[in-house]
Formats: C-alpha cells, sequence, structure tokens
C-alpha cells in the first residue's frame, strides 16, 4: 500500500452511473465510461493490506486481493493484470456481475464502508485488455487426450480454457446459438456488454478451444456416442429448470417465466429480432420473486417502455443495515441493496402503488385474472407474515399485463435427455452427483457447476471451471499443476 493512512484519509467512491434518464434510453452498461480509472489508485489505497484478509477468504477463487490492490495504487497495472488472471479467468466478468462476497468480507467494513475490490478488479481487467497484458496463452505441447465440455456458461468456458491450456485438445458443445450461457442470454447487456464475451471467446479460439454452437447433447448428438469419442467428459449444463407458481390463472397468456423473457430481450440487443415478442412496452408489468434475475427483468421492462412495473418480494424488507447476531462479519448479509433497475425505478415512479423502488415487499402472489380473450389483467395478492402466513384484510389487487416469474431454479434441465442417456445419478434436489474429484458415476464423465452445485454465482462457476479442470488433467495424465480454487463440497461463508 502505498499509503499506510489511506483507509482514514480517502473515503470510499463507487464507479459512478449514469444518469437515469439518459441511461433507460439505451442497453449500455450503466456506468460512466471512463469514469473508473481516475480515482482507482486512490480507491485501492483505502487497501490496509491485512495479514489475515478475509476479502481473500471470502471469494472462492481465491483471488490475491491485498496484492493486486497494492499494485494499482502503486501504477503497476501489468504486474497487477498477472496476480488478477492467475486467480481469475474472466475478471472483467465478475468485475462487472459479482455481488462481491470479498467486500461483506473486507476487514475494513467491519467499521466503515468496504474497499471498492470489484471495481479495481474490473479497472485492471479493462486495463489489461486495452494494454494486451493478457494476450491468448496456447499450449507449448498438447497431450493427445480430448476433453469434450456440455455447455458454454462460465464454468463451461473456465474449464475448457484451463485444460486448453494444459495441453488438452478441448470442444466444448453448446446447444445455443450463441456462446456464453446465462450471462448471453439471462443477464441484460446494460449488466454486461457482451462484447466482452465475444472477446474473450476469440482469446479462447486462438489457443485452440473449439467450439459447436447448436447442438443439444442428447439430442443432437448421442451422450452416449460423445462420451466413446473423447477421453474424458465435463457436463456444465447449468441449472435452468425454473420454480413454477402453481396458483390459479397460472396458464393465463401473458404469465411467462422470466427465462422465457430476458433471452428475448438479449436477442433483440445481438440484432437478431427488432422488437421482443414479449416486449413490456405500453404493459402494466408485475415481476414475481425478490432476486436478482427479477431486478433484471425489472431493469429490461423499464428499457422496452413499461406502462409501470411492480416486483413482488414475498420476504420483508431487509435492514439498512447487517443483523449482527444471525449473519456476523464477514458473512455475506441479507441487506436492504438497490441495484441499478431499482434506483431506476425509484426514479422513474414505475410502481405507483408500490414501495419507492418499485418493490412490494412480504407480498404472495393468491391468483391471477383475466379476461375473456384469456389474457390475464390482474395480479391479486396478500401481505404475508415472517412464517409466509396470509395477513387477512390485506388482500389487493395490481393491473398486470404482462406477468414474469423469477422464482429461481431447481436443477439441471432434463429435456434433452443427457442426463438420462447417460444414466447420471442425481441428489434428491435434482443436481448433478459427484465425488470429491468432481467425477459422476460414469467413469470418464465429470459435473461442474450449477448443474452440480445448484443455482450460484459466476465466481462459484469459475471457480467450479478451474477445480474440475485439475480433476480431469488429474484423470487423464496422473497428476495436475492446476490450480483447484474449491473442493465439490465448499459452500459460501456463513454461522
Ligand atoms: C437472469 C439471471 C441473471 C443472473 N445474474 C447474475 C449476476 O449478475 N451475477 C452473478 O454472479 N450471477 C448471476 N446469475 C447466476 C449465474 O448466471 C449462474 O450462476 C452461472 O451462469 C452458472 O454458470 P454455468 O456455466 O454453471 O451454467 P449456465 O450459465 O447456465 O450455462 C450452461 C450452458 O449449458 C448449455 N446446455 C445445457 N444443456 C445442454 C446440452 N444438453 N447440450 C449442450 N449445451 C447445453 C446451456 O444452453 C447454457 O449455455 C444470474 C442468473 C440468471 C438466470
Ligand atoms: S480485507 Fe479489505 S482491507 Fe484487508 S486486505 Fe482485503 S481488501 Fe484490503
Amino acid at each position: 500500500m502505498a499509503d499506510p493512512k489511506g483507509f482514514m484519509t480517502t473515503p470510499r467512491q463507487d464507479w459512478p452511473r449514469r444518469p437515469v434518464e439518459e441511461r433507460v434510453r439505451d442497453w449500455n452498461e450503466v456506468y460512466v465510461p471512463g469514469a473508473l480509472l481516475p480515482i482507482i489508485n486512490q480507491q485501492a489505497d483505502r487497501c490496509m493490506d491485512c495479514g489475515i484478509p478475509f476479502c481473500h477468504d471470502a471469494c472462492p477463487l481465491g483471488n490475491l486481493i491485498p496484492e493486486w490492490n497494492d499494485l494499482v495504487s502503486r501504477d503497476d497495472w501489468r504486474a497487477a493484470s498477472d496476480r488478477l488472471h492467475a486467480t481469475n479467468n474472466f475478471p472483467e466478468f465478475t468485475g462487472r456481475l459479482c455481488p462481491a462476497p470479498c467486500e461483506a468480507g473486507c476487514v475494513l467494513a467491519i467499521n466503515q464502508p468496504a474497499v471498492t475490490i470489484k471495481n479495481v478488479e474490473c479497472a485492471i481487467a479493462d486495463r489489461a485488455w486495452e494494454e494486451g497484458f493478457a494476450p491468448p496463452s496456447p499450449p507449448e505441447r498438447l497431450s493427445g487426450r480430448t476433453v469434450a465440455v456440455i455447455g458454454s456458461g462460465p464454468t463451461g468456458l473456465a474449464a475448457a480454457q484451463q485444460l486448453t491450456r494444459a495441453g488438452h485438445t478441448v470442444a466444448v458443445y453448446e446447444k445455443d446459438d450463441r456462446l456464453g450461457g446465462l450471462m448471453r442470454y439471462g443477464i441484460p447487456e446494460f449488466k454486461m456488454e457482451k462484447h466482452h464475451l465475444e472477446r474473450r471467446l476469440e482469446q479462447m479460439r486462438a489457443e485452440g478451444t473449439k467450439f459447436r454452437t447448436s447442438t443439444a447433447v442428447g439430442r443432437d448428438i448421442g451422450a452416449a456416442e460423445l462420451r466413446s469419442r473423447y477421453d474424458a467428459v465435463v457436463i456444465a449444463t447449468g441449472a435452468t429448470a425454473w420454480r413454477e407458481l402453481p396458483v390459479p390463472g397460472r396458464e393465463l397468456a401473458g404469465v411467462h417465466q422470466a427465462m422465457e423473457y430476458l433471452p428475448l430481450a438479449n436477442r433483440v440487443c445481438e440484432g437478431d429480432l427488432e422488437v421482443s415478442p414479449l416486449s413490456a412496452a405500453g404493459k402494466h408489468v408485475v415481476i414475481v420473486g425478490g432476486g436478482d434475475t427479477g431486478a433484471d427483468c425489472l431493469g429490461t421492462a423499464v428499457r422496452e417502455g413499461a406502462a409501470s412495473v411492480t416486483q413482488l418480494d414475498i420476504y420483508a424488507q431487509p435492514g439498512a443495515g447487517r443483523d449482527e447476531d444471525a449473519e456476523p462479519w464477514p458473512t455475506y448479509p441479507k441487506i436492504y441493496r438497490l441495484s441499478a433497475a431499482h434506483e431506476e425505478a425509484r426514479d422513474l415512479r414505475t410502481a405507483p402503488a408500490a414501495d419507492a423502488d418499485a418493490r412490494l415487499f412480504a407480498a404472495s402472489t393468491l391468483h391471477f385474472t383475466g379476461d375473456a380473450q384469456g389474457h390475464v389483467r390482474w395480479l391479486n395478492l396478500v401481505e404475508v407474515d415472517a412464517q409466509r402466513r396470509p395477513v387477512s384484510g390485506t388482500e389487493r389487487t395490481l393491473p398486470a399485463d404482462l406477468v414474469l416469474l423469477a422464482l429461481g431454479f431447481s436443477g439441471p434441465d432434463r429435456e434433452d435427455g443427457l442426463i438420462d442417456q447417460l444414466g447420471l445419478e442425481l441428489e434428491p434436489r435434482g443436481t448433478i452427483t459427484r465425488d470429491a474429484e468432481f467425477a459422476t458415476n460414469v467413469p470418464g464423465v465429470f459435473a461442474a457447476g450449477d448443474a452440480a452445485r445448484g443455482q450460484s454465482l459466476i465466481v462459484w462457476a469459475i471457480a467450479e471451471g478451474r477445480a474440475v479442470a485439475a480433476a480431469v488433467d488429474r484423470h487423464l495424465t496422473g497428476s495436475s499443476e492446476l490450480p483447484a480454487p474449491i473442493g465439490p463440497y465448499d459452500r459460501p461463508m456463513v454461522v
């Protein structure tokens, strides 16, 4: 740390967002371009270079945070890039999309705002691209071993990059027409512009990774055939089987799953469609589900020009600060957070009948009411107590022409037949069973990411991809020098 008193003299300053009125008229990222670099050295200098850096433990990748904070504060961007890429294949993704458990675990956060770790990460990653600090890194020699990776989300991409760099010949099979998994068709452009994804994919192609898009394993190519063609197979197919809302009126037209809605909006941004067939333009939109997927629907509906947008959360509104007994530092607390989408909803007053930021907390959907044509028009809800019991007399009705269900995901989708064709064992909750070496019950077949862990985060997906790559490398060669930041049973820090 260049200034040992930085944490006392410099207040936290985040990457500023563009004005709401401006940013909701386009799909670009919400941040002010170029506004991060001028502030970031000083922000990195707030790092205390702790003897026991809890930020590091709170990150599943084991990112070397104090080291790169120090290097940034000293303006040594090349070394910072080396240290960052030593633990994270895709820091430009996590630098934009991660909810930053590292910041919740930052020692400074005990009694002050945490170091802006995520912003520092993003600044290093972007600068590394601009200055060419992280060129393609093809292997010096090939092992002669082949690996098929099924799924091109962050898990599959991280596994493929690690295995390719280790000298194996890797092909990634993806059922969608484009690569990236949920980062491509789930996460909206305003959270991460897709050119960041394209740039990494180009790097991976230059390193030798092969990609086969529009190929659903199990449907377009038999899973057993694929297994027989490769020395090892990594299943990284995600957990996209969505949860349902079995209430009267669910069958009405206009009630859709979030992941039916978001991909279409992303396809408009990709130039595939002029207008989304499910566009929220002019409609009263209600989003059922208080999580991040719901917030992505909110930001998307606002940009599409919805007449109103309300988001329902079954949980009570969390407090502004952490509950020190239930979720003490350094765990990741459930506190009231105002995402960029909520800020937009608040400033534009998108939900006159809801709280200021468009959310209705402790709200449970009772049923939907439709018109004579079978189209949803109203959503009926009731307030619930902490045990989710309805509070009588609190029933109310919201106008709803478009209802988006964002209730989470239960496990991998079985429609393609991959799981059944291979005869994979599953956990009771539907995720793929694997042992301590990420191996499934089928010899040579490994499972990683949301498909095996369950619905998670990009930072965990990248950690899974790196760890499964080490396990596959060991399986193929008897030993591995690839890093394995997590084991299959590791979980986020809790009390
Ligand atoms: C709307 C939304 C927003 C999110 N926002 C964030 C965020 O801001 N920050 C964050 O950290 N996390 C976020 N997440 C979670 C994060 O995206 C996931 O945890 C992560 O993408 C999981 O990575 P994965 O590679 O395991 O799976 P996925 O990203 O789901 O990728 C799996 C891939 O496998 C492919 N596939 C499936 N079956 C087959 C088959 N049979 N053959 C070939 N290909 C197949 C799929 O098409 C898909 O491309 C979000 C999730 C959603 C749904
Ligand atoms: S815990 Fe916070 S202050 Fe300490 S090393 Fe990590 S980022 Fe720096």
